[in-house]
């Protein structure tokens, strides 16, 4: 793909000052007290090619929790342990609903809306506890694989917070049990679901560590298929239309990319046969995406012409 990527430090750096004072139009989460913690002044973003060039600006080191931006790594996960199977249980339609939303999902008799909201991610984290005899070990042994970088860990005080506060995400689960769509036992499914969210990376290990979206399945870090080029097109597509919630139609209409983000402040982008971006600032707005890191992405997508459509 042909990008004009000249000056690309300077691009990302002028990008990320003029977000500067926004970053105070949103709220940093507080339904997690942890999460309440963070500074919200911290603002970084990074972009990673497929070629192998790396462009990191702002905090793009400080490591910070990627919450629902999780859910892309257990889905990619369940799909190499389950195959077409796993679409019996989870579908890949929108939902029109916040992510927490539980309305639907009795209407819906316990089959989630699709595997990025929290019905469909909890789903998710059933099938990984039902098929690994150690999930959460080895959803962060994927992590640290697919991102070449054994410093990725879980912030257990995080975790604490999520689980003394995971009431709606554990009647999520009970509900989804009461429709026979739990195999497990539900406080092991919140538990690996509560691990994965507390899982701490930086902007340059998540878009390194996604590169492979971008890339038919295949890390191009060190040629390795970490999916088939088929699921690699179903995560982009479910990125494209549920990854940014109830505010995809929106990221569609504006940047044109495949994208999740997470209640910590991150998102991800994906740029199919180019690379990764992650832009990461803690305040968010009213659907639970990062006001900044919305705003950085739509620029840079703008400014490169990355669009997909
Ligand atoms: N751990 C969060 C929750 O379950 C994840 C939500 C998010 O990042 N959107 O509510």
């Amino acid at each position: 793909m042909n990008k004009d990527l000249s000056n690309l430090r300077e691009k990302l750096q002028a990008l990320l000052l003029a977000q500067r004072d926004k970053s105070a139009r949103g709220n940093v989460a507080d339904y997690i007290p942890a999460l309440a913690e963070v500074d919200p002044n911290l603002m970084g973003a990074a972009i990673a090619t497929i070629d192998g060039d790396f462009v990191g600006v702002g905090d793009y080191q400080h490591a910070f929790s990627i919450q629902s931006i999780s859910k892309v790594f257990g889905l990619v996960m369940a799909m190499n342990r389950v195959g077409d199977a796993l679409w019996q249980r989870v579908n890949m339609e929108p939902s029109g609903q916040p992510f927490n939303s539980i309305i639907q999902l009795e209407w819906e008799k316990g089959i989630p809306r699709n595997p990025v909201i929290n019905a469909g991610a909890i789903l998710i984290s059933d099938v990984l506890v039902s098929h690994y005899s150690a999930s959460k070990l080895a959803f962060i042994s994927f992590l640290r694989t697919i991102a070449n970088d054994e410093d990725i860990h879980i912030d257990h005080d995080v975790f604490q917070s999520e689980l003394a506060h995971g009431n709606r995400n554990a009647a999520l689960a009970y509900l989804m049990k009461s429709f026979n769509n739990i195999e497990a036992e539900v406080p092991d499914v919140l538990e690996h679901y509560f691990t994965q969210c507390s899982v701490t990376m930086n902007c340059q290990q998540l878009a390194q560590s996604l590169l492979f979206l971008a890339n038919k399945g295949v890390n191009p870090l060190n040629n390795t298929a970490v999916c088939t080029r088929k699921e690699a097109h179903r995560v982009n597509a479910i990125l494209s239309t549920s990854g940014m919630y109830d505010q995809s139609g929106e990221f569609a209409f504006s940047v044109g990319l495949p994208a999740k983000s997470g209640v910590g402040g991150g998102i991800v982008a994906i740029v199919p046969n180019f690379g990764v971006i992650c832009a990461w600032s803690p305040p968010l707005n009213s659907f639970g995406n990062s006001v900044v890191g919305m705003n950085f992405i739509a620029g840079l997508a703008e400014e490169l012409g990355l669009s997909i459509y």
